[in-house]
C-alpha cells in the first residue's frame, strides 16, 4: 500500500472522455509527462504533433496559436509574454550583427527604444523612414537591410500608410516585411492577403500582434503573437523563441481564448463609438485637427479606404486630436484630468475609455509638415455608450479649454 501522501499525487482515477463545453480546458505545465523514454527522446514539439515541455506548448497554447493563425490568415504563430517581447523576438529571430533594420518614424514608442537600446547594442543598426512616403522606404533600403518594420495607422498619429505600396518594395528588394498588426487585429484588412480576389496573394511576410489590446479586451492580460506562412520564418521564430524561453501562462491564453469568441463584434462597436465621437470633435473650435484614418482630410484617408473599405470598413477605436496652440500644455493636461469617464492611462482594446496626452517633440525628431500645431491628445475608446462620452469630453473642454 502506497502511503496516502504519494496516493494523492498518483491518484488512479480518470475522469470519463467527451466532456464539452463552450470554452477549451485550460491545461497548465512546466512538466510534461512522457509515456515512456522513446517518448521522450522523440516527441516533437516543433510541428505540434506532441508535447515536450511546458514552455514549448501545451493544448492550451496550440489552440490559442491556431485561433490567431485563423483570425489573422496566416499558417504559424508564436506567442510572446507582451506585444513587446512579440516585437523583440521578431527582430531578435531575424537580425544579427551587421545588419539593419526600418521602422516606420510613426512607429510605436517602444519599438523604437528597443531599436536604440538592445539592438544598437547587438551592432544592428537601424533607420527611420517616412511611414506616409514609400519612395523614402524605398531610398533607405540597402543592402544590409534584412527587416522592414510596418505600421497602420501608425501609432498615436494615426497616418494610414499605402501598405501595398510598401510591401511590394519589400518584395521587390526581397526584404522581409513586418506589420505591427495590432490596430487592425486581423478584423480590419487581411495581412498577409491585402488585395483579396488579386491573381497572387499580396502580404507581409510576418505580422506581429498585441494580444494585449482587442484579443485580450479587458485591459487585464498583456501578451502577443508572431505570425506567418512561411516555414522557414517560422522555425526561426520557433528556435529563438525556445532559446529565449518566451513562455505565456495557461490562464492569460485561457482569458483570450475566452474573449476571442466576441473579438469581432467588441472591434465594431469601439470603431461606431469612436467614429461618432472623431466627427464630432471635428466641430470643436478647441481642436485644429482629428487625426482618425475613416475621416476625409485624415492623413493617409484615401489608403485607409482602399484598403480597409472592403466589408465592413473597420478602423478601431483610436483617435487623437490637435489641441489648438493658443491653449498652454498645463490646459491641456487639466482638460485631461477633468475627464471623469475617460481614464488617464495606456493600452487600449479595454471597456474603459483611455485619454493621453503626448508630447510630439519627443516622438518625432521632425513635426512631419501634416500635423498641425498644437498638443496632442490620443482617445482610445471603449465600450461605453457613445453620448456619456460625448458629454464627458463637452463638460471638461467647457472647464478646462473654454
Ligand atoms: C500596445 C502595443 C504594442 C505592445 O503591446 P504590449 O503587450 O503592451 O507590450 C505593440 N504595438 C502596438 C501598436 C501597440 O499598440
Amino acid at each position: 500500500m502506497t502511503d496516502l501522501t504519494t496516493s494523492l499525487i498518483h491518484h488512479a482515477y480518470l475522469p470519463p472522455e467527451g466532456f464539452a463545453a463552450p470554452q477549451p480546458g485550460v491545461f497548465k505545465a512546466s512538466t510534461v509527462i512522457f509515456p515512456n523514454v522513446a517518448a521522450m527522446r522523440n516527441f516533437e514539439w516543433k510541428d505540434k504533433s506532441a508535447y515536450t515541455y511546458g514552455l514549448h506548448g501545451t493544448p492550451t497554447t496550440y489552440m490559442l496559436e491556431e485561433r490567431l493563425c485563423t483570425l489573422e490568415g496566416g499558417k504559424h504563430c508564436v506567442l510572446a509574454p507582451s506585444g513587446l517581447a512579440a516585437i523583440a523576438l521578431t527582430a531578435l529571430s531575424l537580425l544579427k550583427s551587421g545588419d539593419e533594420v526600418l521602422i516606420p518614424d510613426n512607429a510605436y514608442g517602444p519599438s523604437k527604444v528597443l531599436a536604440a537600446g538592445e539592438l544598437k547594442a547587438f551592432g544592428i543598426s537601424h533607420s527611420f523612414y517616412d511611414a506616409m512616403n514609400p519612395e523614402d522606404l524605398a531610398a533607405k533600403i540597402s543592402t544590409h537591410t534584412k527587416l522592414v518594420w510596418l505600421e497602420a495607422a501608425g501609432s498615436v498619429t494615426l497616418e494610414f500608410p499605402d501598405l501595398c505600396e510598401m510591401v511590394r518594395i519589400c518584395k521587390a528588394r526581397d526584404v522581409t516585411a513586418a506589420l505591427d498588426n495590432t490596430w487592425g487585429a486581423g478584423l480590419a484588412f487581411s495581412p498577409f492577403d491585402l488585395m483579396p480576389g488579386a491573381d497572387s496573394p499580396l502580404g507581409v511576410d510576418v505580422s506581429v500582434h498585441a494580444l494585449t489590446k482587442y484579443p485580450s479586451g479587458g485591459g487585464d492580460v498583456l501578451m502577443g503573437s508572431v505570425i506567418t506562412r512561411s516555414d522557414s520564418l517560422a522555425m526561426k521564430f520557433k528556435l529563438t523563441h525556445m532559446r529565449l524561453g518566451l513562455g505565456v501562462g495557461a490562464n492569460d491564453a485561457e482569458a483570450v481564448l475566452r474573449s476571442l469568441p466576441s473579438m469581432a463584434l467588441r472591434y465594431r462597436a469601439h470603431d461606431e463609438t469612436t467614429r461618432a465621437l472623431a466627427t464630432w470633435s471635428q466641430t470643436r473650435r478647441e481642436f485644429t485637427q482629428v487625426l482618425h484614418p475613416s475621416l476625409p482630410g485624415s492623413p493617409g484617408h484615401e489608403n485607409w479606404k482602399s484598403l480597409c473599405k472592403s466589408g465592413a470598413g473597420g478602423a478601431a477605436g483610436l483617435f487623437s486630436v490637435m489641441v489648438d496652440a493658443r491653449f498652454s500644455r498645463d490646459r491641456v493636461d487639466a482638460f485631461c484630468d477633468a475627464l471623469k469617464l475617460f481614464k488617464i492611462g495606456y493600452s487600449w482594446g479595454g471597456p474603459m475609455s483611455l485619454v493621453v496626452p503626448y508630447d510630439l517633440a519627443q516622438m518625432r525628431g521632425t513635426r512631419p509638415q501634416h500635423l498641425h500645431e498644437g498638443t496632442l491628445v490620443r482617445f482610445s475608446i471603449g465600450l461605453e455608450v457613445a453620448a456619456d462620452l460625448q458629454a464627458d469630453l463637452e463638460h471638461a473642454l467647457a472647464g478646462a479649454l473654454s
